[in-house]
């Protein structure tokens, strides 16, 4: 009997033999939850096998059957995984990775020697560190640009030098919000590629391929997995083009693939995607609006709110919310933040977000010195507690200050 998914990494239809459920016109949550409809076309389980195999069988006449040869390349939980994550930000293709990291640094090493990027000032701390880290080595040139206007985006560009714009939105610790479509026309414009960090606004809320961008990344570690048990990162691309295939050949050589046993916990942990994200958002609305009123909170950061400088945007480009990570500064600067972190007896004290437990993190020390996180500044994760527990812990918390 031949593997079942072996089809997926020739990028034809989902094959789960006869019993195939075809969900095509369907919505993406409908899809998610079920994986595409799969179906195992031998045992006629509902849920995929782990393939944990790293090797495939060669026939006599020196080819590869089932297109698999060795895991580094392509394994069939994995190709599995792929079309899902592919299906959900309705992209041509999609990659998965070891973390978001493996995603991150594969993408930006598929850019010659020197390529000139522009990124963004405010981003997730381990990619801006990393980036330093590639300008100083001369591996990349880079250019920051400021949050708030989207012009500002355009004069970090050089016409025809700028290989790649990469944006992140909501973007850390303050969640400021870029236009993903104006962005996409500037780098357009200049010659340039659009690649999205779109971890926290989740496919539920954005599709950024559909805005305009040409890739966007995912830290699957966070909401696409969503029960802090999986480190994952994919790619997914708007085009399979020469670039995709760059993109391809450097994961094969730096080998930062996911493994089975993950591909196959985040097959089950997307299942859940719709609902956890819609959750969060809520509970991330109702907690931002209530601790505005707070005495001790000096300002709530959350796009959701029509007093953040990103609203109107998000209204725009976030579908059904805002999602599930806000930030609270504390009247009274850093020391009382961390005595009011101190206090949480709900919330975890942890760094990561997009789990089932509510996080709270001080992130400028976490981000050390160079950090342009205020230090009165907590970050929080929203999770799938009852949100009237998740308040009232916050609410305590900052009545001691
Ligand atoms: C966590 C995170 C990353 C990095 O992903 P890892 O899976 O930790 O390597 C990148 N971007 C954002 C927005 C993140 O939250």
């Amino acid at each position: 009997m031949k593997g079942l998914i072996l089809s997926l990494s020739k990028g034809e239809a989902v094959s789960h033999g006869r019993s195939m459920h075809d969900l095509s016109n369907l919505h993406p949550a409908t899809r998610a939850a079920q994986a595409l409809g799969y179906i195992d076309g031998e045992t006629k389980a509902i849920i995929p096998p782990i393939h944990a195999a790293t090797t495939f069988e060669r026939d006599a006449d020196l080819t590869y059957p089932n297109g698999y040869s060795y895991s580094r390349n392509d394994a069939p939980t994995q190709a599995l995984l792929e079309k899902v994550l592919a299906d959900l930000e309705g992209a041509a293709a999609a990659m998965a990775f070891g973390s978001g990291m493996a995603a991150t640094s594969n993408l930006f090493l598929s850019l010659p020697i020197g390529a000139h990027v522009v990124v963004p000032a405010v981003m997730y701390w381990g990619i801006r560190k990393w980036l330093l880290e590639m300008q100083t080595a001369e591996r990349l040139a880079v250019d920051f640009f400021a949050p708030g206007e989207t012009a500002n985006i355009g004069r970090a560009i050089k016409p025809g030098k700028t290989k790649l714009v990469w944006i992140e939105t909501p973007s850390n610790p303050t969640w400021d919000v870029t236009d993903i479509a104006a962005a996409a026309k500037l780098a357009h414009d200049a010659g340039a590629r659009l690649a999205v960090d779109s971890t926290v606004a989740t496919p539920v809320l954005t599709r950024p391929l559909a805005l305009g961008a040409d890739i966007v990344m995912h830290s699957a570690t966070k909401y696409l997995n969503g029960h802090s048990d999986v480190l994952a990162g994919c790619l997914m691309t708007a085009k399979a083009d020469e670039f995709w295939t760059a993109v391809r050949s450097v994961r094969t050589q730096l080998g930062g693939v996911l493994g089975p046993f993950e591909a196959w916990l985040l097959l089950r942990g997307i299942r859940t995607l719709f609902v956890r994200v819609r959750h969060v958002s809520a509970s991330a609305l109702a907690l931002a609006e209530r601790l505005k009123k707070h005495r001790n909170a000096l300002a709530v950061l959350y796009p959701g709110l029509p007093d953040h400088p990103g609203h109107d945007v998000a209204k725009r480009q976030m579908q059904g919310g805002f999602g599930g990570m806000l930030s609270l500064r504390v009247k009274g600067g850093e020391a009382a933040a961390v005595a009011t972190a101190a206090r949480l007896r709900v919330f975890v004290r942890a760094t990561s977000l997009g789990g089932p437990e509510s996080l709270v993190e001080h992130r400028a020390s976490v981000e050390g010195a160079g950090s342009p996180c205020p230090p009165d500044l907590l970050r929080l994760s929203i999770g799938l507690e009852d949100v009237g527990d998740l308040i009232g812990d916050l609410e305590q918390a900052l009545d001691g200050v």
